[in-house]
């Protein structure tokens, strides 16, 4: 497949080592390997998440704080590893710009169709961050947003796994790999790469999935062109 552009889904537990800030040698490798995908002639929408600092769903119930101040929170959270993300892609002279469905300072525009349809003619790496601007959402569902909106060719979901299995690897010897799946068989089966919601809507507006391991060397282009294993989410 030729692509043309692509949207990478950066966890926030990429950005660190252990649960908390941040782990510069990992961000490091991150962005070196997202310029080889630009570097390659490929254009780049990113999605940042907020795991490393908080996630909302954690507090559901919880009698600490409400869900919807902790989703608040996790949104913010995506905001403070964008910021980082861009101020590294720019030292690599990475044009790059920041878009929010909130309505952020630091010279971050606010997402439409508009603003990104310009970025994307302007060949841009579009960084989104605080998701939906809405609690109960994900940075998964963001993520196949802004693959449409930004007219990408595939997802790409690094983990810490190098692709899907039928059941969790860490606890299951006999988890088969599997390289090619359906949305509606990782909806099924409840597979936890993706939440519901964005596999619901990636098989809407057929965006591909490709899920590999975040620890390879240059993973992005390597998943891309098949070069490690991988799983790849689509309609076949
Ligand atoms: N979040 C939200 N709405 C969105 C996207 C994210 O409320 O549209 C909040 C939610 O609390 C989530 C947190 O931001 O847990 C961080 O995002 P996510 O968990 O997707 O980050 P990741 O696990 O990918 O680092």
């Amino acid at each position: 497949m030729n692509f043309k552009r692509v949207l990478i889904k950066i966890s926030g537990e990429l950005f660190s080592s252990g649960n908390n800030g941040f782990n510069n040698n990992r961000l490091n490798e991150i962005c070196n390997n997202i310029s080889n995908v630009i570097s390659s002639g490929i254009d780049v929408s990113l999605v940042v998440g907020g795991g490393n600092i908080i996630r909302g769903r954690e507090f559901q119930n919880s009698g600490i704080i409400k869900r919807e101040t902790a989703d608040s929170i996790g949104m913010l959270a995506t905001v403070l590893n964008g910021i980082m993300l861009r101020e590294m892609l720019l030292n690599r002279n990475i044009d790059c710009v920041i878009v929010s469905a909130l309505d952020l300072p630091f010279d971050i525009k606010k997402l439409n169709p508009f603003v990104v349809n310009n970025l994307v003619q302007d060949h841009k790496t579009i960084i989104i961050v605080g998701g939906l601007g809405l609690p109960y959402f994900s940075t998964d569902t963001i993520s196949v947003v802004g693959a449409s909106l930004s007219h990408c060719d595939a997802i790409l979901k690094a983990t810490n796994t190098d692709g899907v299995y039928d059941k969790d690897p860490n606890k299951y010897n006999d988890a088969q790999h599997l390289t090619q799946l359906t949305y509606e068989f990782a909806i099924e089966h409840n597979l936890q790469v993706m939440d519901e919601t964005a596999f619901l809507l990636a098989r809407n507006l057929k965006k591909p999935i490709f899920v590999f391991s975040a620890f390879e060397e240059n993973c992005f282009l390597k998943a891309l062109n098949g070069e490690i294993r991988r799983s790849v989410v689509s309609d076949d």
